[in-house]
C-alpha cells in the first residue's frame, strides 16, 4: 500500500514528520474509508504491520543503548564515579555520605543544633566531639 502524492510536492515520502493528524489520515483515506470491507481490513492489517516494524525498530535502538551506556542503576554508578574523580576532597559530595571531619577526617554524624543561631537545623558534626568540633553545614 502506497499512498498517493497529489496533495502539494510530496514527492519525497520518507518524512511524514510534519504531517498533522488530519493530513496523515488523508493519506490513508482512500484505503480506510473504502466501501469494500476487504479493502478496509487490509489498509489496517497493512498499518499494524507498519507499527510493529517501528516497534521492533525502537526495541532494538533500546536495546543497543542499554548496552552501550547500561542501564539506570549503571548510569547513577558512573555519575557518582566521575563526581568523585573530579572533586575527590569535597567533604559535602553527596554521593560520599556521610562526609569525613574537615578537621580530623574522622567519621561525622548529622545532628540538630540545641542552641546556637540556628536552634532545630541541621548540620554534619564530628563523632569525636568534644574532642573535636569539626563542623559542615547541611
Ligand atoms: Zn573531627
Amino acid at each position: 500500500m502506497r499512498a498517493v502524492a497529489s496533495r502539494k510536492d510530496r514527492s519525497d515520502q520518507s518524512d511524514l514528520t510534519d504531517l498533522s493528524d488530519s493530513e496523515r489520515w488523508a493519506l490513508y483515506a482512500p484505503w480506510l474509508e473504502h466501501t469494500e470491507a476487504v479493502v478496509r481490513a487490509n489498509a489496517i492489517i497493512c498499518l499494524i504491520h507498519q507499527a510493529n516494524f517501528l516497534l521492533d525498530r525502537q526495541i532494538a535502538a533500546l536495546e543497543a543503548a542499554f548496552i552501550e551506556d547500561g542501564g539506570y542503576s549503571e548510569q547513577l554508578a558512573t555519575e557518582r564515579l566521575r563526581r568523585r574523580a573530579k572533586d575527590p576532597s569535597d567533604p559535602t559530595d553527596p554521593s560520599d555520605l556521610p562526609p569525613k571531619c574537615p578537621k580530623c577526617g574522622g567519621l561525622m554524624a548529622l545532628r540538630t543544633a540545641k542552641s546556637g543561631q540556628n536552634p532545630g537545623s541541621q548540620f554534619w558534626g564530628c563523632t569525636r566531639y568534644p574532642a573535636c568540633k569539626g563542623t559542615i553545614a547541611v
